[in-house]
């Protein structure tokens, strides 16, 4: 029989007011000290060596430091690291980080978190949304993948919402532990160096354009033929594309800056000059950069019977000029991580090898 849930509730998602509410009756200085300590990486309450041994021991009686476990580690050559995490009820998740491969000290590191175990979102094209929908993940469950991420390397300067799930459709939880990570005497990340990707939630757009945090924003746009768009992504039909943009330049007119617009590209299915076309029509008057992102196979996933087929570079070029031609700002995103399943939309439930060892990681000094 599985043992009964650990119902305390962990403390390593609060917000500052939160955890001073819950710690009462002990005063808000105490919640400071608590609050500084997970954010150094402390791992248990017993660590806490500001605070009296008395106190030590009564938190722990009370409360979790983390509500999730490491269960598994993979590397790739490229320095991706993917974390595989057992959440309490026993369901896992994923979350990696990415570096951008420059050398020593000037090495940039992103950490991609997960908002939800499996996705509503059914993308056709992404192994999440082929799991289906089992929760959404609560603010210490988003917070603690951070915390294991910057465990293995100090100095994680970016955060990207791209990992598993649809976050605007958890934006509750997940503004609770946006303001972890960004509150200034705790983690202190800059909410300009946090990007949110939605796969196009109408309502959610606006509801962070009016209420922040002021993160960034990206929308898988896909394509901007709408009927080909349906097709490939579920959700899109209750989010039409003349919605989506009214959204965004609703976003940008309350001073959300630049949002980029990304298409994972399938040969010869998103590609074609009109999809360039369209794409170039809907980013007009939106300050927009577009991020081009070849699909990353998945094995298994097929569109209407047919399996879905990364572009070549030729046609990735050409879809590419087009856009520069109809004067659109293009990237290209690496495909990092992808030896280890870490890349875009190859998020999924492996079975990593458990590695209990691990919990360890990055204890405080
Ligand atoms: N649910 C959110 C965030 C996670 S997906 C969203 O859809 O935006 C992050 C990005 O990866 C999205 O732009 C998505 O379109 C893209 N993506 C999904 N599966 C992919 C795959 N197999 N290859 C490349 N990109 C993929
Ligand atoms: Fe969900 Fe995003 Fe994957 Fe679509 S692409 S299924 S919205 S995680």
């Amino acid at each position: 029989m599985a043992p009964p849930l650990d119902t305390r509730p962990a403390l390593s998602g609060l917000p500052l007011d939160e955890l001073t509410n819950i710690i009462k009756p002990l005063p808000p200085f105490r919640a400071k000290q608590i609050f500084r300590w997970i954010a150094g990486g402390a791992r248990s309450f017993g660590q806490m060596s500001s605070l009296p041994l008395s106190l030590r021991e009564d938190l722990d009686r009370r409360f979790l430091m983390y509500s999730s476990a490491l269960a598994g580690r993979l590397e790739d050559p490229g320095g991706a690291v993917k974390l595989q995490i057992r959440l309490r009820d026993g369901v896992k998740i994923e979350a990696v980080l990415l570096s951008d491969g420059g050398k020593g000290e000037t090495r940039r590191y992103t950490a991609c978190l997960s908002t939800q175990a499996g996705c509503p979102g059914a993308c056709v094209f992404c192994r999440t949304g082929s799991l289906g929908f089992l929760r959404n993940l609560d603010s210490p469950e988003i917070t603690e993948q951070f915390l294991f991420l910057r465990a293995l390397v100090p100095g994680i300067s970016n955060v990207v919402i791209m990992g598993m799930g649809e976050p605007l459709l958890n934006l509750g939880e997940l503004r609770r532990a946006l303001s972890v990570l960004t509150a200034p005497e705790g983690l202190a990340l800059s909410p300009r160096r946090i990007t949110l990707s939605t796969s196009g939630i109408t309502a959610g757009i606006r509801d962070l354009a009016d209420r922040g945090p002021p993160i960034r924003l990206a929308l898988s746009l896909t394509t901007a033929d709408e009927a080909l768009r349906r097709r490939l992504m579920p959700l899109g039909r209750a989010n039409p594309l003349s919605a989506l943009k009214d959204a965004l330049v609703y976003f940008q007119r309350r001073g959300g800056g630049r949002v980029t617009l990304e298409a994972a590209l399938f040969s010869g299915l998103n590609t074609r000059p009109r999809d360039a076309a369209a794409l170039i029509a809907f980013a007009k008057g939106l300050d927009a950069v577009v991020n081009l992102i070849p699909w990353n196979p998945v094995a298994g996933l097929e569109f209407e019977g047919k399996p879905l087929k990364e572009p070549a570079k030729a046609e990735i070029e050409d879809f590419t000029r087009r856009l520069k031609q109809g004067s659109l700002k293009v990237t290209r995103r690496f495909r990092r991580g992808r030896s280890i399943r870490g890349a875009c939309g190859q998020l999924g439930i492996l079975n990593l090898p458990e590695e209990p060892g691990n919990q360890g990681l990055g204890e405080a000094d």
